[in-house]
């Protein structure tokens, strides 16, 4: 364990309530202290002072483009090769229509059973738009690469696996993925933020991915989508808005798509939503990713050796080597939904998912040891104790 956090100075780049111990930055990342001013500078002067005249003085227009190289920095994407704009839901429809029709004679998508539900109902919902007869297949994720073969048109895979933190080989499994013919579309949405990725050299062909995990941008804070430059210009974008179109203020009839990874935008982006999440990547400014990830291993071991030394019949959901985990660690627990509402009341947010998942996530630039060592403490008095059995701790809330 290193004597001095490394990441000791980031920390003081966010709000966060006093005493509160947040395990929770892998599904809505904690606030950074840039944002607030940011955004009400943004409202004020030029929403406010320039109004409509903002579109260019204040760079409006370009913005889901600037950002997006801001986000590739991260993930490994030539700058040009992501946009943002829209939510992940919507990102995954784009990719997976795209690279459907670049395999007109294929007909299955494959997925995996640790791919996050929206991924698989959006891909649903596009086989029954399109109505041409494709497939998802969805396997274990150990089951994956056995399972591409020819008839594979599309890949479609979450790196890191939102309920385990099991993480994939993208190079390898993109590989294979090409071997066979089909297409990879990554989903970074537990990766981008978390770990080093580097999808130029992974090759892959499309990847997307959400801004409010690891990435702290904000709750509904816009997505991101990168299709590979050997692709961008071949694409047939299946959401043909405006703002994808080469010149949409030529007003023209019929649509025409811009050049490159800017035909994967669709409407009037939303400038407040952006700007938050641009005033937030300033702490990822000089942030090396391999020391992050180091780090975050760090914490993640830590958090799992105290909660061992105390319950070593606890079942860990994750792997066990943190080579395999994405920045989180997962608990099984049949009363894992109570439990976690104990741990909230006392002040150690994590969450779960059902159906017996205890989630628990490390961010390095807001998280030290002392945060790992009392939500451990937290967790182990709450079980040694009992006290997370109360019929109010088994009420279910809307959003867990
Ligand atoms: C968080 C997450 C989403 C969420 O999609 P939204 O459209 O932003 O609500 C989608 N896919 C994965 C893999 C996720 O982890």
């Amino acid at each position: 364990m290193s004597p001095i956090d490394p990441f000791r100075a980031t920390r003081a780049l966010f709000d966060l309530p006093d005493g509160l111990v947040y395990l929770d930055g892998n599904s809505l990342g904690a606030l950074p202290k840039s944002v607030g001013p940011r955004v009400a500078e943004v409202i004020a002067s030029e929403w406010g002072g320039q109004l409509i005249g903002a579109w260019n003085s204040a760079g409006w227009v370009d913005l889901p483009r600037r950002v997006g190289d801001r986000v590739g920095r991260l993930i490994g994407a030539p700058a040009g090769t992501v946009v943002m704009g829209d939510t992940l839901s919507i990102k995954v429809f784009q990719a997976l229509a795209s690279a459907l029709e670049l395999r007109p004679d294929r007909r299955v998508i494959l997925s995996d059973t640790g791919n996050f539900p929206t991924d698989l109902y959006m891909a649903q919902g596009l086989i029954a738009s399109l109505d041409r007869g494709h497939k998802l297949r969805v396997v274990e994720p150990e089951a994956v690469e056995a399972a591409i073969d020819e008839s594979v048109a599309v890949v479609m895979l979450t790196q890191v696996d939102y309920r385990t933190g099991r993480l994939h080989d993208m190079a390898g499994l993109t590989r294979k993925a090409h071997e066979a013919g089909a297409l990879v579309i990554w989903d970074l949405a537990h990766s981008a933020g978390a770990l080093p990725i580097d999808l130029a050299a992974a090759g892959a062909d499309f990847a997307v991915g959400c801004t409010y995990k690891y990435l702290n941008g904000g709750p509904g804070a816009p997505a991101f989508i990168y299709v590979a430059p050997r692709l961008s210009d071949a694409v047939r974008p299946a959401l043909s808005g405006w703002f994808g179109h080469d010149a949409p203020f030529a007003f023209e009839p019929t649509y025409r798509p811009a050049a490159g990874v800017e035909r994967m935008r669709v409407g009037t982006p939303p400038i407040l939503a952006l700007s938050a999440l641009d005033a937030a990547l300033d702490a990822w400014e000089g942030i090396d990713m391999e020391a992050l990830r180091a780090r975050s291993i760090e914490l993640g071991e830590l958090f799992i050796a105290e909660v061992r030394r105390s319950r070593p019949e606890l079942e860990l959901a994750s792997p066990e080597d943190p080579a395999r985990r994405g920045s989180q660690v997962s608990f099984r627990h049949a009363e894992g939904y109570a439990v976690m509402q104990a741990l909230i009341a006392e002040g150690v947010i994590g969450d779960y998912r059902a159906p017996d998942i205890m989630r628990f996530g490390f961010t390095p630039l807001y998280l030290g040891e002392d945060d790992v060592r009392r939500g451990a403490a937290v967790l182990l008095e709450i079980l040694a104790s009992g006290r997370w059995d109360r019929p109010d701790y088994r009420r279910r809330n809307k959003v867990t």
